[in-house]
Parts: structure tokens; sequence; C-alpha cells
């Protein structure tokens, strides 16, 4: 018929938007799930289920992996490997850079191409382009993909070595759920002192949209190895944290949070940061290294 062909294995929530996003652009789209039963509102929409692991990568167009892990990925495609050979595999499954890395020599090594793709977006978000993904692998195999990758999100590529996009992916989690766990613990002190969640919203939002500003200070003096403390201690840091503590005790919340909050920070001082800026933590925490 002419229209683009594309795959996709994996139908959870994040694999099923992306094959609805294709349908969306008239592709022709084959779909394989472990749970056949995912797939039928698509089928009834135009996509094809492949009767096998091996049909639906031999489909034609390139195979977007959506799964949940790499162990997944290996259970379903290792018995389906002799079908690799010259198969293009989008890899948009979370995992660690070294399983990123690991995985795309493992297609190497049945003749497949494979490109690293990290996704910055819940299933609302596929099919728009204001949201991005990280892809990383050969350049090449990338600016040939992107315009099938376009129709997911926006590409962000990161580069040449598998495991950037993982990479990029999990220190922005990292970012991620330690920010969205101080919201919650604030939210649990909130509650405790009869103040909903709806109330702190306009102050939460106004306190975490403001952080960027902090970022882009920091930043430069970070990666110049410089952490003066003319606009914060670390000595005036530890006495707020323990405030932090000390109200989270009386509200009778978990301390876990601000418990290791503070750990960090009387570490910084025994290191002799006292008198330099929060940041400093960034030396205590990656350690000492020549
Ligand atoms: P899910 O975990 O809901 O499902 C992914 C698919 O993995 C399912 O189709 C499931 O099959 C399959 N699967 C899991 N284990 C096995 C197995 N042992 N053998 C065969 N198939 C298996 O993931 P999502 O759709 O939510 O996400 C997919 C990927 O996208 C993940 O790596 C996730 O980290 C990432 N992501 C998700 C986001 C989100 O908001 N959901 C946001 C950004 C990234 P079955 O249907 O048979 O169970």
């Amino acid at each position: 018929t002419g229209a683009p062909a594309v795959t996709v294995v994996g139908l959870g929530p994040m694999g099923r938007a992306m094959a609805g996003a294709y349908l969306d652009k008239g592709y022709a789209v084959t779909l394989w799930n472990r749970s056949a039963g995912k797939a039928d509102e698509l089928v009834a929409r135009g996509a094809t289920l492949a009767a096998s692991v091996d049909e639906a990568l031999v489909a034609g167009g390139p195979v977007v992996l959506s799964l949940t892990d790499y162990d997944a990925m290996y259970a379903i495609l290792e018995p389906a490997a002799a079908s690799l050979p010259g198969r293009v595999i989008v890899n948009l499954t979370s995992d660690t850079p070294e399983r990123a890395r690991a995985a795309a020599d493992w297609f190497a090594g049945h003749g497949a191409r494979h490109l690293t793709g990290g996704v910055n977006t819940p299933p609302s978000g596929i099919g728009t382009p204001e949201v991005f993904t990280f892809y990383s692998g050969p350049r090449d195999l990338f600016d040939e993909l992107t315009p099938t990758l376009e129709v997911l999100t926006g590409t962000d590529y990161r580069g040449v070595d598998q495991g950037l996009a993982a990479l990029y992916y999990q220190i922005g989690m990292d970012l991620f759920w330690t920010t969205m766990l101080g919201w919650v613990h604030a939210l649990a002190i909130a509650d405790a002192n009869g103040i909903p969640a709806a109330e702190f919203l306009p102050y939460a939002s106004r306190s975490t949209g403001g952080m960027s500003q902090f970022f882009e200070f920091y930043t430069p003096r970070i990666d110049a190895g410089e952490f003066p403390g003319d606009v914060d201690r670390l000595a005036m840091g530890v006495a707020s944290i323990e405030h932090v503590l000390h109200t989270t005790e009386a509200a009778g919340v978990d301390t876990a949070l601000p418990k290791a909050v503070l750990e960090l920070f009387r570490r910084g001082v025994v290191d002799g940061h006292a008198d330099d800026s929060f940041t400093s933590l960034f030396e205590v925490m990656r350690g000492s290294r020549t």
C-alpha cells in the first residue's frame, strides 16, 4: 500500500499509546503482546496482531519494544532470535545503562541494529512533539529513523554510546523521585497539621517552579569545582534541616527522609565544608576521585 510500517512489541499502557499514535499517522502497525487481549482495541482500529513473535519481527519496518524491563525483552526475543538478522530495534524499554549496552551487543550479535531510548512522558504525552525521548546509538540509524521516532515524541539524541539514553533517563528519574518524595513528605506533615494537599498546592508549585533558578545559579560554580559559602553555608543548612526534622517528629510523621538528608549534611561538615555552600555535598556524594 506504500504506508510506512512499524511493529510494536509490548502493549502495556505505553506500547498501546505508541501503537495508537502510529495508527493515527496512517502507519501499517503490527503488534505482539504476551497477553493477546491487550491488542483488541488497536486491531479494531486497523492494526494487525502477529501470530508469533517471529512473525511480528519480520512484518517489516522498525520494531519498537515497550516492555517492563530487559528481562521481559529477553524472555520474548531469545526464542525468536533466528528472526533478528536485518531487523531494526527501537528499544523504548527502561533499564540501566549497563543493560542497554549489553542489549545492543546482544542484538548486534544476532545481526540486528539497535537504538536505545528513554521516554520522558507518561502514555498521555505520546503523540505530542512538546515532550521528548532520549536516544543513543549509531547516529546514522537515529537519522534514518527520525521520522518514525517523531510520531511518538520529540527526540533528543545523546550520543553513540548505547547506554547514554538510559543514563540520561535514570539521572532524570533520580531527580524526579527524590523531588516527588520530598513533596509527599511535606504533604504528610501538612496533613498532620490539618492542611490538605490542595491548600499547599500553590506553595508547592511556587517553590519547586523556582528551583531552575537555583540550578542555573549553582551550575557554573559546580562545573568549576567551586562551592563558596557566599550565599549559603552548609552549617546553616544543618540548622535548617534539623528544624525540618523536629517539625516532622512533632507531627508524628516518618523521619527517614529528613534523617537521611541531615546525615549527608553532617558528613559535609565533618569533611570540612561547614563554611562552603550546600552544593559542596556534590563532593561528598561523588567521593574522592583523582
Ligand atoms: P508495563 O510494565 O505495564 O508493560 C509492558 C509490557 O511488558 C506488557 O505488555 C507486558 O505483557 C510485558 N511483559 C512484562 N513482563 C513480561 C515477560 N516476562 N514476558 C513477556 N512480556 C512481559 O509497562 P508500561 O507500558 O507502563 O511501560 C513500558 C516501558 O516504558 C517501561 O520500561 C517503562 O519504564 C517505560 N516508561 C513508562 C512510563 C509510564 O508512565 N507508563 C513513562 C516512561 C517510561 P503483558 O501485557 O502480557 O503483561
